[in-house]
């Protein structure tokens, strides 16, 4: 005949192995944020002397060409769902002093030529019939800081604004496109949308990262051409999608052979694109690389020991919802 343990015993024993499992899923300590190198220092441009007036440049054959690319991005951008409602925005360098825009409140699958406008460095308005976008200050405040940034695109496609809600950047040498084009991507710490302090969290960290992930917000992607900078959306939507579906294999991720990142980052720089890492040694790249794997097997373990925590109430409920129902498939009713 088989003895059951009694009701208290069972009882004490999920008490104990409850305690110990929450104990375990406490949080252990954040991990340190991957140090960061220290850029060069970008140089604005000197104002020019003799520059033509906002009416000349806004109807020049660049500021033509321009807004031909921008309607361009901005149909790739909605097509691609990037944009809704008349979210995201695309601005374009002119002649140094003048930033042509698209305008606030108009979808980008509804932005024509007609519809673009134009501010100085500062943000204010000099040209076109709409008004401009609301969030032109995150803009200006990138192209002032490096003057590569010829066109910047702002917006919140899906699967990286996915992980701008997380407050994770997507981790390195995994896939060696993103390498090449993006680079490591920016973590920007939230500040309101629209304002100066969210320009200019964006602009500190545009002079290392051409791609940069707003926390709780979007992406900030800057380039030479406004084509450009609509791939580098393109590139990082599509790499944070794909970080997503590979984590729905449960398998491990297999990152690029830290001897082998060298490769990547000189193919990047005959490209011209700028990219922070250029400056390491090969064993502070392998370093890094290797720092990269920990952080890999990290992310995983921190999602199967998330930090857990119950109220003393919570606890005894489920000490009570555990000890009923071993005790009921062990043939005793609650003792309640
Ligand atoms: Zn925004």
């Amino acid at each position: 005949m088989t003895v059951f343990p009694p009701r208290p015993f069972i009882e004490t024993l999920v008490r104990q192995v409850v305690s110990q499992a929450l104990a375990a899923a406490s949080p252990a300590g954040a991990a340190t944020a991957a140090a960061a190198v220290a850029p060069p220092r970008a140089t604005r441009s000197a104002p020019r002397t003799g520059t033509p007036g906002p009416h000349q440049v806004f109807n020049s054959p660049e500021a033509l060409a321009a807004k031909r690319e921008i309607v361009r991005a901005a149909r790739k951008l909605w097509l691609r769902e990037y944009v809704d409602g008349n979210g995201g925005n695309i601005s374009c360098r002119l002649a140094d002093d003048y930033v042509l825009c698209t305008p606030t409140l108009l979808s980008k699958a509804d932005v024509r030529q007609a519809d673009i406008v134009m501010v100085d460095l500062d943000g204010n308005q000099v040209a076109g019939a709409r008004r401009r976008s609301s969030e032109i200050s995150l803009h200006v405040a990138i192209m002032r800081e490096v003057p590569e940034a010829r066109a910047v695109i702002h917006c919140h496609p899906p699967h990286a604004t996915a992980y701008a809600m997380t407050g994770r950047v997507p981790p390195e040498w995994l896939l060696a496109e993103p390498e090449v084009f993006i680079g490591p991507v920016a973590r920007v710490p939230y500040e309101t949308p629209g304002s100066a302090a969210c320009a200019n969290a964006v602009a500190e960290q545009a002079t290392r990262h051409n791609t940069l992930l707003l926390v709780n917000h979007g992406v900030a992607c800057w380039a030479d051409t406004v084509t450009h900078a609509e791939w580098h959306v393109e590139i990082v939507d599509t790499y944070c999608r794909t970080l997503i579906l590979a984590a729905q294999l449960g398998a491990p991720l297999v990152g690029i052979p830290a001897d082998k990142v060298r490769d990547l980052l000189n193919l990047k720089k005959t490209l011209g694109l700028p990219d922070a890492r250029y400056q390491l040694s090969d064993a502070e790249l392998a370093e890094r690389a290797a720092r990269q794997g920990d952080g890999i097997a990290e992310t995983r373990a921190d999602r199967r020991t998330r930090p857990v925590t119950l109220s003393p109430e919570d606890q005894e409920h489920l000490v009570r919802t555990i000890t009923d129902q071993v005790s009921a498939a062990l043939g005793q009713g609650p003792t309640r």
